[in-house]
């Protein structure tokens, strides 16, 4: 049995219009000789309708009810959509999450799936053509409907797609339909020549999602990664093939060395000044963080001068008062000098597997931004990755360097 799984994001389903569409891709699929899976999301701007509603009910929402209702969204589109199936003479029936079923742990909003029985679908997708499946959605472990999280229905196509894969015994693809014909080396409204990205690594991707590159839920590439699902992402509207994110290979690692630019404007750098440099004082600082939740990005640690330092790391705007407030406390506690902020800065990073093998691709990086007489905050690196806190007024500039500097610039 040939097994596709087919995404559709809200705007591609957002009217009638819009959903003939998307049938004319699935009929497409079936005519191939595909039995079809559809994962669709609400239609746009639906779920946001649901949670200004949530909260017109309810100060606090409670958060079983607050899947339940949310996921209706997603009942709606699964439901009108496989009308417009059957009246094209196409076998085929929705699924909601519990359904299938997705079990998924407890934690409403941002649950995530724990299993998917495959074998009862598998038998379904004998009897139908197409089976519409309801995305963003699971049910607990005690029986309550769950979300899992915002841009959730990528997640659950990756995860039917693994779970249907492993069932078969074979690659189940993945399909995912959005607005933008793939990914691209860098946003294209920030630099029109940006190229878009024939094939991408899993951990390429993540690191492009992960700082603004917003195609894929962040979750969904994990996914992939773990099962090894093929993931396509392609536009509704053309017929281009897309980006294809997939496990890295050699031909990857040595055709270029950087894939991609990514950026990030959500910085905050956060300096505590006077330190005293000894053991227990990074732990001190960073434990009371993490313990409520503030996720540290970038942490540079000066080097001491008579058993002084300052310490300095970035968060995200929504968690700057917070973490001022713990960083004061902490400041008096241990003696330190001071606390100051600046939250007129923000992050670039060059991107690519290609820097396991190549050499020299920081020297490269630096040199091109102090070319453009582009400051460095903060630095930090990792196997694939080279990240430079800047001044935010200078982001542009610095990503379109970046971008010419490492071969990404198309015609
Ligand atoms: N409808 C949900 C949202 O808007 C899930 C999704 O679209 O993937 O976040
Ligand atoms: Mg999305």
């Amino acid at each position: 049995m040939k097994i596709l799984v087919q995404k559709f994001g809200g705007s591609s389903v957002a009217d009638l219009e819009c959903m003939k569409k998307v049938r004319a891709k699935v009929l497409n699929e079936v005519a191939q000789g595909y039995k079809v899976v559809v994962v669709l999301s609400a239609r746009a701007g639906q779920t946001n309708k649901l949670v200004e509603m949530a909260y017109q009910w309810s100060d606090e929402p409670n958060p079983a009810e607050y899947d339940a209702l949310l996921a209706t969204g997603e009942q709606e589109s699964v439901a009108l959509f496989s009308m417009l199936l059957s009246d094209a003479g196409v076998k085929a029936r929705s699924f909601l999450g519990f359904q299938v079923p997705i079990l998924t742990d407890n934690a409403y909003n941002t649950a995530r799936i724990v299993s998917i029985e495959a074998g009862q679908f598998l038998q379904e997708l004998k009897r139908f053509d197409v089976i519409v499946m309801a995305g963003f959605q699971g049910y607990s472990m005690e029986n309550r409907i769950t979300t899992l999280g915002r841009g959730g229905s990528d997640t659950s196509a990756v995860a039917i797609a693994a779970a249907l894969g492993s069932e078969l015994g074979q690659d189940v693809d993945c399909h995912i339909y959005t607005d933008v014909d793939g990914v691209y080396t860098t946003d294209p409204r920030m630099v029109p020549p940006a190229k878009k990205i024939d094939k991408i690594s899993y951990d390429e991707m993540l690191e492009m999602a992960s700082m603004g590159a917003k195609v894929l839920q962040i979750r969904s590439v994990e996914f992939a990664k773990k099962y090894k699902v093929p993931v396509w992402v392609r536009s509704t509207f053309t017929n281009d093939k897309g980006t294809l994110v997939t496990q890295e290979d050699e031909s990857m690692m040595e055709s270029v060395m950087v894939s991609g630019v990514a950026f990030d404007k959500d910085q905050v750098r956060i300096t505590i000044l006077g330190v005293p440099d000894q053991p227990g004082i990074s732990a001190s600082l960073f434990v009371p963080l993490s313990d409520h939740d503030i996720l540290v990005d970038m942490i540079v640690q000066k080097a001491s001068r008579d058993g002084i330092t300052d310490m300095t790391y970035t968060v995200s705007h929504k968690d700057l008062k917070r973490a001022l407030t713990y960083t004061e406390k902490v400041c008096k506690e241990i003696g330190a000098q001071g606390v100051e902020y600046d939250d007129q800065v923000a992050k670039v990073s060059v991107i690519g597997v290609g820097m396991r093998n190549h050499s020299g691709v920081a020297a490269m990086a630096f040199s091109a931004l102090h070319k453009a007489n582009i400051n460095i905050l903060m630095i930090s690196t990792s196997e694939i990755k080279i990240s430079c806190l800047i001044h935010a007024d200078q982001l542009e500039k610095a990503v379109q360097t970046l971008h010419t500097t490492f071969g990404l610039d198309g015609e």
